[in-house]
């Protein structure tokens, strides 16, 4: 019987063992699957993560924009009073990781024109209230905000707030670095009057090349619902104009010359049987 028992034993032995091993095949298994189930999880987490930060920063992008220009204190807000205001809409171009051209120096168009900007609404303010004026001025940005170009939204903005007047200001780029001057842009024949006042007040100002009023079809000249004027007052890759460009005493000349246009402007305007100003 001692032989047969063995011979028993070894087989179940075995059998045992082809057991154990199916059982181990199982576990490899049943981890691999649950592993390439941790994998899409963490795959769905991610893309969810990233689907929810696409549509905050859309949102926040736009409510910033809301809350930012109707909450800012500085800025003043154009309710339409009986007095009707003269309202100046005051536009730098750019803004957030959309920097513009990038100067010899390295630094950003977007920072130089908003730098500018400020500096022509105080002084718009300034000279309107010398002038006996009842002037208003909005920005469409007044610090280093994001407006997309998706669907024209800086064009929106303006469009939806109102205005008499928008001036967009910029800074040019070109590969040669000789090239320098001041250029204005317009698209439609209503802004031409204020294109020129812009341009010759800006030359005057800065004794930089004069390269003309010129037309274009850019979106911020033709959908704004008002004339519309596009500075773009100097190369920054051109050395020497870039460098004045950042000098405060240039930088505020620009901002008067371009406050001055708009005062002569609103002159010539009521000269011409437009809307009358009251003081
Ligand atoms: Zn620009």
């Amino acid at each position: 019987m001692k032989p047969k028992q063995d011979k028993k034993d070894k087989r179940l032995n075995r059998l045992y063992s082809q057991d154990n091993r199916d059982n181990a095949g199982r576990k490899t298994d049943l981890r691999r699957r649950k592993w390439r189930r941790f994998l899409r999880l963490i795959r769905a987490l991610f893309a969810t993560i990233l689907i929810i930060w696409v549509i905050k920063t859309l949102i926040f992008s736009i409510g910033d924009r809301r809350q930012g220009h109707n909450a800012s204190d500085d800025v003043p807000s154009s309710p339409q009073t009986e007095t009707n205001p003269f309202t100046v809409v005051l536009d730098s171009g750019h803004g957030g990781y959309d920097v513009g051209t990038e100067g010899v120096s390295g630094r950003y168009e977007k920072d130089l024109v908003l730098k500018i900007a400020l500096l022509t609404r105080d002084a718009l303010m300034e000279k309107s209230v010398q002038a006996g004026l009842d002037l208003l001025v909005w920005m469409t940005r007044d610090d280093d905000r994001f407006i997309s170009d998706i669907d024209h939204e800086r064009a929106k903005m303006v469009r939806a707030h109102g205005g008499d007047i928008v001036i967009s200001i910029h800074a040019n780029s070109f590969v040669d670095p000789r090239v320098s001057g001041t250029e204005t842009y317009y698209y439609d024949a209503t802004s031409l009057p204020l294109a020129h006042i812009m341009q010759q007040a800006l030359v005057r100002a800065t004794g930089f090349n004069d390269r003309g009023v010129r037309q274009a079809n850019f979106y911020m000249l033709k959908e704004t619902g008002m004339p519309a004027v596009l500075l773009e007052l100097g190369y920054v890759t051109n050395e020497a104009e870039e460098t004045k460009l950042w000098d405060k005493t240039v930088q505020k000349k620009i901002a008067e010359a371009i406050a001055e246009g708009v005062l002569e402007y609103i002159s010539r305007e009521n000269e011409e049987g437009g809307e009358a100003l009251s003081p």
